[in-house]
């Protein structure tokens, strides 16, 4: 294996080379006063990442799903009703989270190729007339399907429905990659883990809480323990936890929010878009389709592609790995043979995404795809070379995609 190679995996991302050397530290005494000064500017860091004003922060030694089961098990009570969407493993994964925990799930069955369904959502919502359902749950940013969903539609929604449902999100490959508006959103509970927008290893989940999903742990009778919410914040009010912290990846952490902020999110998300939507002219250039049917909610952080009929994606991801030692992402449940992933979050630049389109491009050929070997990375050099950087980008993300890149 060729560890000078980047991955182009959806997660964990590639380590950007100071966010190694800030987790490289000797022991550090997490009783220590330094470590209880540290703090206030990680939570409030967190704050600007999430777009939470009010509100509580809680960080989590676990990951994305641990982040989920913190979320539910404060939050609601057995043979609660919540509504979800499913549209890809990991609102599936959700789902039968909330069902292991004897909550009665209504599952809106959606398209994989599409978003989650703000329209059904407020229909089911309106024929709940008693207020039964306690939440809704949406997946921002579907990672087996390259899919983004429109969170401010959801809201919308639930508005509309005039329902007091808390509306929780998964943003684990969305959050620090892709706009994310806590607030504005009126989400209630948004959870992300450590090795995607943060671009560290896996190890921490974070979790955002609203005011009224912290009155819901007064009534939430699921059994908690680890990630009990009021004794982690019982604890990092006075500047500890309630056991031992991962403390290297907490300084990871602290550099990686310094990083985003640094660089400005707006800039962040335009980069994003940018290398995002150079993989997507490089997929219209190979003749292949996305997975996401419509391009105003492709994802910048990964792009799914679905391989032509008679071929297998599974074997192109392996001979992509054995063959030139890069991982790209498999396709996962029941896309599985039928579709690849390229992951383009973290701190990719121009120069490695061309990279990785034009291994897959050997790759593909390799195999006999019906492509034109250099016609995907063309168009992305295309793309790249026309565009300004991120942080001098005026176009508005939604008016640049694929469709005028003929
Ligand atoms: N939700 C989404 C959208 C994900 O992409 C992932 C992981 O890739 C998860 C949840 C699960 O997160 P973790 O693997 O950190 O538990």
């Amino acid at each position: 294996m060729n560890h000078a190679n980047p991955v182009f995996i959806p997660g964990p991302t590639n380590l950007p080379e100071s966010v190694r050397r800030s987790i490289d530290l000797p022991t550090i005494d997490h009783r220590s006063p330094a470590f209880a000064e540290a703090m206030p500017e990680l939570f409030a860091g967190l704050r600007s990442i999430f777009s939470l004003e009010n509100g509580h922060i809680f960080i989590f030694p676990s990951t994305g799903t641990g982040g989920w089961e913190a979320t539910i098990s404060n939050t609601l009570s057995k043979g609660d009703r919540v509504l979800a969407c499913r549209h890809g493993v990991f609102s599936d994964k959700w789902i039968r989270m909330c069902e292991a925990f004897g909550l009665i799930v209504d599952v809106i069955e959606c398209d994989w190729r599409g978003p989650a369904d703000p329209t059904r959502i407020e229909a089911l919502l309106n024929a709940d007339r008693d207020q039964s359902i306690k939440a809704v749950l949406a997946t921002h940013n579907e990672t087996a399907t390259g899919v983004r969903s429109d969170l401010k539609a959801i809201r919308d929604a639930i508005d509309r429905a005039g329902h007091q449902a808390m509306f929780f999100v998964d943003g684990v490959s969305s959050i620090a990659s892709m706009d994310f508006q806590m607030d504005a959103w009126g989400i209630d509970a948004a959870v992300t883990g450590s090795q995607k927008g943060f671009m560290l290893p896996a190890g921490l989940a974070i979790v955002a809480i609203s005011e009224k999903a912290i009155e819901a742990t007064q009534t939430a009778t699921l059994p908690r323990f680890f990630f009990d919410f009021k004794h982690m914040e019982q604890m990092t009010n006075q500047g500890g936890f309630p056991y031992t912290p991962p403390m290297q990846l907490l300084a990871g952490l602290q550099h990686a929010i310094e990083l985003l902020l640094t660089e400005g999110l707006e800039t962040v998300f335009r980069r994003h878009f940018k290398m995002g939507e150079g993989v997507r002219r490089a997929v219209a250039a190979w003749g292949l389709d996305l997975c996401c049917n419509d391009l105003r909610y492709a994802s910048d952080t990964v792009t799914t592609i679905l391989v032509p009929e008679g071929f297998n994606a599974a074997r192109l991801v392996e001979h992509a790995y054995s063959k030139y030692g890069v991982s790209f992402g498999a396709g996962l449940g029941k896309l599985a043979d039928q579709a690849f992933r390229i992951g383009h979050l973290g701190m990719l630049s121009e120069a490695q995404v061309l990279s990785g389109l034009a291994v897959i491009e050997m790759a593909m050929k390799d195999l006999n795809y019906p492509i034109v070997m250099g016609s995907g990375v063309a168009a992305a050099q295309e793309w790249y070379r026309s565009t300004p950087n991120a942080d001098a980008m005026q176009l508005s993300m939604s008016d640049a995609t694929c469709e005028d890149a003929a």
